[in-house]
């Protein structure tokens, strides 16, 4: 078949951030559901997948790629119909890319059909399915979303719904997921809400999905966050009517949302958590610039992600701010890339010098974050290749120490570039920069919630800036916790 060899079971499952669209009930339910796609298109360029039901059958299409590059074709969309649809974009930077890990999942079970696409990714994903497999289960995938739906399969509920819900108790960690039956579109999200995921709605007609800009580009209208650890289960009634019943899954805790949902991931435009991606980011650089004021001629972000913390640092600090670095749209994020050497090549390809407003001037070079320092290094030789006099660095978020395994996929400690110095000094002579300097901590929580980080109750989850995991890692050790470095770290020392 061409496909690639199927991992050892031994092997970590798939690490993916993604995005997520579910529709009940609208005749356009796969345009719609394409369309919602294409706007979440940056949370994964990998794949993408939709099933729909069309009252009779199940009918699915899953393609490697961008959206746009298979759900604009009106054969492919003939192919989907049906007033129900779930879809998903998928992303993976471990873990082989294969066909048969793309998303929708679907099976026939017991109940009737079932279809799931998730966005996040299960700390006890790999020792469920373990378990599974040791009692007989048959896997065909290495993702985390075939786990939950062997779970759905085993349970003794009667109804597919009771049966999801008895599924996501036994998994652990950050999910949001949709689901599609013969008549229910459901949706969940972790316990302590990790990954968002959003409700909406569309002429009279329910939608899920990842960020409000998949609601945004149908013009459908926001109604709610699905909260943490809440099931929403839409139902077609055989008048056409649809139900919606709300039920918790699990006991009440907390919400801590993702904070690199705010620092890098979701797009400016949404509203995550109530709050505006753009208006935190631009917060963020408004917080570096009074934490880590530098003399500087010129402001000038890395794009895409740096940009809004760059305008918040020139705003603040009053340094001009210029597009001193232009950005070929039409190569996807670096981090797709699967090797450093194509990452490294992925960066000259992906971002050039605008020598005009960079020649002769102090450069101050706003990035949201620094994971392996790849981006960076590039970008200080490159500046100062089109003749910069000094290249300040400012990242707009902390030091990353942790890896994540929540779905952000940040690699592991030895892989990030604030575990392989000592000081924030040799850091900054390893990127070749004149200055270093990175968000704290507590300014990142307060252009995001407001206020200072509560630590016996952090209101988002902030594992890979502080290592405190907001979940046990029933499937690994948990990284060691140096405290003591990060306390050092953070004093700019
Ligand atoms: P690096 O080059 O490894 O230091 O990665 C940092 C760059 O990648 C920054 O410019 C970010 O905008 C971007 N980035 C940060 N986090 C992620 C992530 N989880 N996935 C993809 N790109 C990221």
């Amino acid at each position: 078949m061409g496909e690639t060899p199927f991992d050892d079971m031994d092997g970590d499952t798939l690490h993916e951030e993604c995005g997520v669209f579910g529709i009940l009930g609208h005749p356009d339910a796969a345009t719609l559901t394409a369309l919602g796609l294409h706007a979440l298109q940056h949370r994964g360029q990998e794949a993408a997948g939709l099933v729909c039901f069309d009252g009779q059958q199940f009918h699915s299409e899953r393609r490697m790629g961008l959206v746009g590059d298979h759900y604009t074709d009106p054969a492919v969309l003939a192919r989907l119909p049906g007033a129900m649809a779930i879809g998903h974009v998928r992303y993976s930077t471990t873990g082989e890319t294969a066909l048969r890990n793309v998303q929708p999942l679907f099976a026939e079970l017991e109940v009737g059909g079932i279809a799931i696409a998730h966005n996040g990714n299960f700390t006890n994903g790999l020792t469920l399915r373990r378990q599974l497999i040791a009692d007989g289960a048959i896997c065909q995938s290495t993702s985390d979303t075939e786990v939950v739906l062997h779970l759905i399969a085993r349970s003794r509920q009667t109804h597919s719904s009771d049966r999801f819900i008895d599924a996501i108790r036994q998994v652990e960690g950050g999910y949001s997921m949709v689901a599609l039956t013969r008549t229910k579109l459901i949706a969940a999200r972790d316990p302590i809400g990790i990954r968002p995921l959003v409700m909406g709605e569309l002429d009279g007609k329910p939608i899920f999905c990842s960020e409000t800009c998949a609601l945004d580009i149908i013009g459908a209208k926001y109604i709610r966050d699905v909260e943490n650890g809440e099931v929403i289960i839409c139902e077609i009634q055989p008048d056409g009517s649809i139900t919606v019943d709300s039920r918790k899954a699990e006991k009440p805790q907390p919400e801590r949302l993702c904070l690199f949902e705010y620092v890098y991931f979701a797009r400016p435009d949404s509203v995550v958590g109530g709050r505006n991606v753009y208006v935190a980011r631009k917060a963020m650089g408004r917080h570096l610039a009074q934490e880590a004021p530098v003399e500087a001629d010129v402001v000038v972000p890395v794009p895409d992600g740096g940009t809004p913390a760059a305008i918040g640092f020139a705003q603040e600090s009053g340094i001009p701010f210029e597009l001193g670095i232009i950005r070929n749209h039409y190569v996807g994020r670096t981090f797709i890339e699967p090797t450093q050497q194509i990452r490294a090549f992925g960066v000259k390809l992906k971002h050039s010098a605008n020598r005009a407003m960079i020649e002769g001037k102090r450069v101050v070079l706003v990035d949201d974050s620094i994971v392996r320092g790849t981006t960076s290094v590039k970008i200080v030789q490159m500046i100062r290749d089109a003749g910069a006099t000094e290249v300040h660095i400012r990242v707009a978020s902390p030091m990353i120490f942790y890896p994540d395994f929540y779905g952000i996929d940040t690699p592991d400690a030895d892989k990030l570039l604030a575990n392989q110095y000592s000081s924030l000094d040799a850091m900054c002579r390893f990127i070749g920069a004149d200055s270093l300097a990175f968000l704290s901590l507590d300014g990142l929580y307060h252009a995001v919630g407001g206020e200072s980080r509560n630590d016996k109750a952090p209101q988002f989850t902030d594992h890979y800036f502080t290592g405190d995991y907001p979940t046990r890692l029933l499937d690994r050790e948990a990284p060691v916790n140096n405290v003591h470095r990060l306390a050092v770290m953070a004093n700019h020392g």
